[in-house]
């Protein structure tokens, strides 16, 4: 067996089509979708993960804005500022790039946005209505990897998923996501002992933990579909995921490349979260 390649950045393509056209709807009703970035500190690859968000907004019409402070800046600017955006009918999603320096107080700040206007998804409210199925916006790789699975039309409901990697921003979302949608999941980590005797149960195997090669065919049910969240830069700079992709395709049903696969949707799903965002608006000001 070789498996189907999901092709992330196809889906991508898509999704952002589809919301290109919503955000059109919304121009002809005089709105027009607006996201605030907010970076802290001088991080490299928080750098270039705000101008890929930047350069996706304007590719589908919304209407960005970066605000730079620097790392010393004091915490309680960093919160007026967001008090600030909060109240600004021009913005509807506002989005703090993490991770924020030493410091600063990460709960505290995530705490200040509206929940109205959370598109990463971080704010205690949209996490807590992941448990209750009321989340507004859910977290956007999670939710990136949900539309792929969407995408393919695999099922869920009843399936054994098993997620590997346990953080608040992937691992915890994701099992909810898939939990709510009646997937039987377990959640493993750095502590889990064996991994393989967890993962070879997996209909759908979703590895988020940051470490390439942990994922070997033997730990891999036949027929598996496997998707590959991690990034990893290899010494001689190749960018490779969790997964030994080379090996478990040929075992897997479908698998997810690293690069091109649940990267390119996790900044699409933002994209789909601030159009969202303006359109909850636009009807909450409708309905009076
Ligand atoms: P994180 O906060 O470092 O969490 C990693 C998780 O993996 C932790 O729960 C950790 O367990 C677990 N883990 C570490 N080593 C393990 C092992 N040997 N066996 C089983 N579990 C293990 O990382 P993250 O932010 O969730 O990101 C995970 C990976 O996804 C990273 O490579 C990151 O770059 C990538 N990522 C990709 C995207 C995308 O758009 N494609 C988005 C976000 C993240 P403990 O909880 O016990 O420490």
């Amino acid at each position: 067996m070789v498996a189907k390649l999901i092709d992330g950045r196809a889906v991508a393509r898509k999704v952002r089509g589809e919301y290109k056209l919503r955000v059109d709807q919304l121009l002809s009703q005089g709105v027009r979708p607006g996201l605030a970035v907010i970076l802290v500190g001088d991080d490299a690859a928080s750098q270039v993960y705000v101008r890929n968000k930047i350069r996706a907004c304007d590719e589908i019409g919304i209407h960005s804005q970066t605000i730079r402070f620097a790392s010393d800046t004091p915490q309680s600017q960093l919160i007026d500022t967001i008090q600030a955006l909060n109240a600004d009918p021009s913005i509807h999603g506002i989005l703090v790039q993490l991770p924020l320096p030493k410091g600063f107080e990460m709960g505290r700040v995530l705490e200040t946005i509206s929940q109205d206007k959370d598109v990463d998804g971080f704010h205690l409210y949209n996490v807590g209505g992941l448990i209750t199925g009321s989340t507004v916006f859910p977290p956007c790789t999670p939710y990136g990897v949900q539309k792929l699975l969407e995408s393919e039309g695999i099922p869920i409901e009843g399936q054994n998923v098993v997620v590997v990697g346990a953080s608040n921003i992937v691992g915890k979302p994701m099992a909810l996501m898939l939990t709510a949608k009646e997937a039987t999941v377990c959640i493993c980590h750095a502590k889990t002992r064996d991994l393989a005797q967890f993962t070879i149960l997996a209909d759908i195997l979703v590895v988020a933990a940051g470490r390439p090669n942990l994922i070997l065919p033997q730990m891999v049910k036949t027929g598996a579909v496997v998707i590959d969240v991690g990034i990893n830069r290899l010494p001689d700079g190749r960018l490779v995921g969790d997964v030994d992709f080379d090996g478990v395709r040929l075992k897997a049903s479908y698998i997810t490349p690293v690069p091109g696969g649940v990267g390119p949707m996790t900044v699409t799903m933002l994209l789909c979260n601030t159009v969202q965002a303006a359109e909850r608006r636009l009807l909450s000001a409708r309905a009076g």
